[in-house]
């Protein structure tokens, strides 16, 4: 059996582990498909200590990620090849665990912390009758078509917001897993407790050692390679893929797919037609189709497989759009200042939301290093803003049109380092990154836009990653991408293991408790 996965990010990666593991399929018969240079997909890292590092994305987790610390723990950690990925993070939360004190700081530099998370009786209510409408009732609705005005204002929007990275416009469907899957989590938002992460960046502490594993078992990696359709054997009642083709360093190839051979699509890709700017230039504004036209094409021939315009499409960029951006520096001076005002060491306060901004600017300190080959003397931080398209307090103009320089102005004044701005701009570099479908997964959809991870009748192919169907497990999660792997796999596999149940924190009656302690 030969199986092909297109895309490199982590849900292929899982796909490959999982074969290898549960059918014993030989590495060398597994080909990923990237149609990038490098692996990773939404995890890429670019840059370095002297051109400035780049992250165009960071990621949080929690304990209940149970596909994904299961693949983690398969797999031997970067920095220590006698623990899995899995101990590594365990035991790095466990000495560095997040202790935030200054979760949301507004204009007047004062932290935001009220009681109830500064919700009303009707926000709560609200909340409740959102909770209690099954989901077959939502298609279509938006999460603002729940509440009044006043709940976006409130520290639980922030808090929520900011965390699970959604806006008032987006899907009601998805708010409502979420509050599920993460209710946990509520009582701890403002001091992130129970919010894990990796010990360096997730490319270097997940990537590269799942990527070099599944090397070293023999799995083929083409990058460059633009997987650009898949044919299916004609038949009204089965879906069986029977040839690929793919464009690969320019020149176009077709492989024969086998009945018993195995095709999974990762079909979109939040970090899809992501540009970069610099310290003296905003990135570029260009919306590529180039990691959805395999979905498009697909899905134009057969409707079960969703409707990938719903998430994707110059249409959808003002809801999905974001902008981060990664620090590099050399001066201490911003870390010194910012352990000052969040009485945080760097690495222990997890998110800091600038309130006021106008682009809802959200800080990460790192604990240091975050990068493997990052000199004792170098410092890096990280950014993002959910409304990037309004014009900043302080630099007026929208941030999608400010170079790293301004970005990091707008930043400094709002922290109320002003003293300071010069000597910190002038000893940093800070890179900006446009990410015009990064919140694509939230788009306000119906239930069958997307296509399950394994589509009725399909024999021999699946679809993987954010935008393949997994009942109950909410979007913008490792934890989706993988477990679409695990699902996917089992399923077309046959195998007698499937992937863990999905962790409902609603059925757990000590959470109930904390939360309602919290809320009423
Ligand atoms: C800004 C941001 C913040 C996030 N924060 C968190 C967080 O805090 N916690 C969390 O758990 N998750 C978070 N996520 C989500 C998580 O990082 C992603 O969902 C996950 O990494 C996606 O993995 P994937 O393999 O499904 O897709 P991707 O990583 O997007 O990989 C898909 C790959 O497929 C390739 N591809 C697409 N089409 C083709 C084709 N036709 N031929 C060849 N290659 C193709 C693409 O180039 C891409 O490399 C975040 C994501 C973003 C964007």
């Amino acid at each position: 059996m030969k199986a092909h996965l297109v895309g490199s990010g982590l849900a292929s990666l899982a796909a490959a582990t999982y074969l290898i593991r549960d059918s014993q399929v030989f590495g060398n018969n597994i080909t990923i498909y990237e149609a990038h240079a490098s692996l990773g997909g939404a995890m890429t890292m670019l840059g370095g200590p002297d051109q400035g590092y780049v992250l165009p994305t960071g990621r949080l987790f929690e304990k209940e990620y149970r596909c994904a610390f299961e693949l983690f723990s398969l797999v031997p950690s970067a920095t220590d090849p006698r623990r899995s990925i899995t101990e590594e993070i365990l035991e790095f939360n466990e000495r560095y665990g997040y202790d935030d004190r200054l979760r949301i700081l507004d204009r007047g530099g004062h932290a935001v912390r009220s009681e109830r998370f500064g919700l009303t009786w009707r926000n709560r209510i609200d909340l409740m009758q959102l909770a209690l409408t099954p989901e077959e009732f939502l298609d279509g609705k938006a999460i603002s078509d729940f509440f009044t005005e006043d709940f976006f204002v409130t520290e639980f929007w922030i808090l929520w917001a900011t965390l699970m990275a959604s806006l008032p416009q987006h899907s009601a469907i998805e708010f409502r897993r979420f509050m599920y899957r993460f209710l946990h989590l509520l009582p701890d938002l403002s001091t992130m407790k129970t919010i894990l992460r990796t010990r360096l960046n997730q490319y270097e502490a997940l990537v590269v050692p799942i990527s070099h594993w599944l090397k070293s078992q023999g799995v083929i990696f083409l990058t460059e390679a633009m997987v650009t359709n898949v044919e299916f054997r004609p038949s009204h009642s089965q879906i069986t893929a029977k040839t690929l083709e793919y464009v690969h360093n320019g020149k176009p190839l077709k492989v024969e797919i086998g009945d018993d051979d195995l095709v999974l699509v990762t079909n979109g890709s939040q970090v899809s037609g992501l540009t970069i700017g610099s310290m003296s230039q905003a990135p570029e504004r260009r919306v590529s189709d180039a990691d959805w036209s395999l979905w498009r094409r697909l899905a134009s021939a057969r409707p079960e497989f969703g409707k990938p315009e719903t998430f994707f499409g110059e249409r959808c960029v003002p809801d999905t759009k974001w902008l981060t951006y990664t620090v590099t520096t050399r001066d201490p001076r911003f870390f010194e200042l910012m352990t000052e005002l969040t009485g945080s060491e760097p690495g222990r306060g997890g998110l800091m939301t600038l309130k006021d901004s106008n682009w809802l600017i959200t800080v990460a300190i790192f604990h240091q290093p975050e990068f493997l080959n990052q000199p004792p003397d170098v410092m890096a931080w990280w950014g993002f803003a959910l409304y990037p398209d309004k014009r900043g307090n302080f630099i007026e103009k929208p941030m999608t049109e400010c170079s790293g320089a301004e970005i990091l102005e707008e930043t400094v004044r709002h922290v109320g380092f002003d003293d300071d701005l010069a000597r910190i701009v002038g000893s940093s570099t800070c890179i900006p990154c446009f990410l015009p479908y990064a919140g694509s997964v939230w788009m306000v959809r119906g239930r069958t836009d997307r296509p399950k991870a394994v589509p009725d009748g399909s024999t021999n192919f699946g679809f993987i990653g954010q935008f393949c169907e997994i009942p109950d497990e909410p979007i913008f999660t490792m934890e989706y991408s993988v477990r679409s792997a695990r699902t996917a796999v089992a399923a077309l596999l046959n195998l007698d293991r499937g992937p863990p149940p999905i962790y409902q924190a609603h059925h757990d009656p000590k959470v109930l408790e904390r939360v309602f302690e919290a809320l009423i």
